[in-house]
């Protein structure tokens, strides 16, 4: 008789973005002439980069003659994008072997995959509020234990970041085995100093512990003392296994392409005490269950990482920040406290007094017609926030700021 993974059956649904579909429906319903603009949207909206584009056409014509058609791909990736995503490190003073990168179709799937690497009994602990897939990926392996009517996990350890500690993860009370950091930060924003962030790799030498650093949105940093890469931090190739994408940095989302860095230093025991390396692990676990992602992603990937597709790259994150730069202004001027938005496209917005999220994202559709998303939907310590985003186009955001005028909060 089979038994499932009975794991999957602890995972509650996750209504949050159904919840806010079927609100703003109903809304909707009750008033068709509402013209609501959505701006809780975490997807890119700008078409791909013309080099991307350019790259694949030639890539397909490539499979359309037998001299050049390519078959099964390397599973990690082909070398000439782990060559140009070397380079693109080293530009950051970053010098990585293209064995340590591993090119995938997005960092969720590595993310979520990753966690096949790790015991059953390991602690995990994430910053709070985080993207819903570091968790649901552990508890598919039983690693959280219960989830409870206050919104948390028995077995998970849970950092808050809010703006009583300015966004910067304390260490926990119990040290962890693993924890996931995410910088710059979906959905708050917010980021880490270059000091900040080597407090935690230190941390974890100290501790043996790993980090997994996702950093989807690295593009998107534009002060200085930020650091883009995990790596740029000395020792932090001794315990971090650092997760990227093209996906926000360059319109991806549709197309998938992302990648993860697995340094050949990483060694820890199993529970029999032997030593195992993280890198030959990943490769052994990507050769086996996964096969690369499409010749012609890759092409396109390998284009944006060229001068000229830099420049094109660099012009949409633009396009998007200076959305949420507009966007920030205009909840500043009507006396919203709000945070993020200098170095990731989402802005966290904290709620008047005597409000939930919910409670002010109704009110923010009803009285304003603007979708956001609700800050509880990310984890406990997302109470009391909101999120939203500059992936809409430029027009309707410059809407959303004149409906913001004179808004009575
Ligand atoms: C969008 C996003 C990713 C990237 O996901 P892909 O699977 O590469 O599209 C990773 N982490 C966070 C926090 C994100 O918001």
């Amino acid at each position: 008789m089979p038994v499932i993974n009975e794991f999957f059956l602890d995972l509650p649904e996750n209504y949050l973005f159904s919840d806010i579909a079927k609100r703003v429906k109903k809304y909707k319903e009750e008033n068709p002439e509402a013209d609501i603009i959505r701006l809780g949207i975490g997807d890119v909206t700008l078409p791909l980069p013309k080099v991307a584009i350019d790259a694949m056409h030639k890539a397909v014509d490539e499979m359309a003659n037998a001299d050049t058609f390519r078959g099964y791909g390397p599973e990690q990736g082909y070398e000439f994008l782990r060559q140009a995503i070397a380079e693109d490190y080293k530009r950051r003073g970053v010098n990585l072997d293209i064995d340590e990168i591993f090119i995938s179709d997005g960092s969720k799937s590595d993310l979520g995959n990753f966690t096949d690497l790790l015991d059953r009994d390991n602690r995990i602990a994430i910053i709070d509020p985080v993207y819903p897939v570091y968790i649901d990926s552990n508890v598919m392996f039983g690693r959280c234990g219960k989830f409870g009517e206050d919104g948390r996990w028995s077995n998970l350890i849970y950092i808050p970041c809010t703006a009583d500690n300015d966004f910067i993860p304390d260490f926990p009370s119990e040290v962890p085995d693993v924890v996931y950091l995410c910088y710059p930060n979906n959905p708050t924003g917010t980021v880490l100093t270059k000091e900040q962030l080597s407090k935690w790799v230190d941390y974890a030498l100290e501790h043996n512990i790993i980090i997994l650093f996702d950093s989807a949105y690295e593009a998107f940093i534009s002060e200085d003392n930020i650091p883009h890469s995990i790596y740029e931090i000395e020792g932090a190739d001794k315990v971090a296994v650092e997760f990227r994408s093209f996906s926000k940095t360059a319109g991806f989302t549709g197309v998938r392409c992302g990648y993860t860095v697995v340094p050949k230093k990483l060694n820890f025991k199993g529970k029999n005490g032997v030593e195992g390396n993280l890198n030959r692990m990943w490769c052994r676990r990507q050769t086996t269950k996964f096969n690369g992602t499409a010749y012609i992603v890759q092409r396109a990937a390998e284009a944006t990482l060229t001068d000229e597709g830099r420049r094109e790259t660099k012009e949409l994150v633009n396009y998007y920040m200076n959305n949420v730069s507009l966007l920030r202004k205009s909840l500043q001027g009507i006396g919203l406290e709000v945070y993020g938005g200098c170095n990731a496209p989402y802005i966290w917005i904290r709620v008047p007094k005597g409000e939930t999220s919910w409670s002010f994202f109704e009110r923010m559709l009803k009285e304003k017609h603007i979708v956001s998303t609700p800050g509880v939907g990310f984890g406990p310590s997302g109470e009391g926030y909101l999120r939203i985003t500059g992936f809409g186009k430029y027009e309707d955001t410059l809407r959303v700021i004149d409906r913001l005028k004179n808004w009575k909060l």
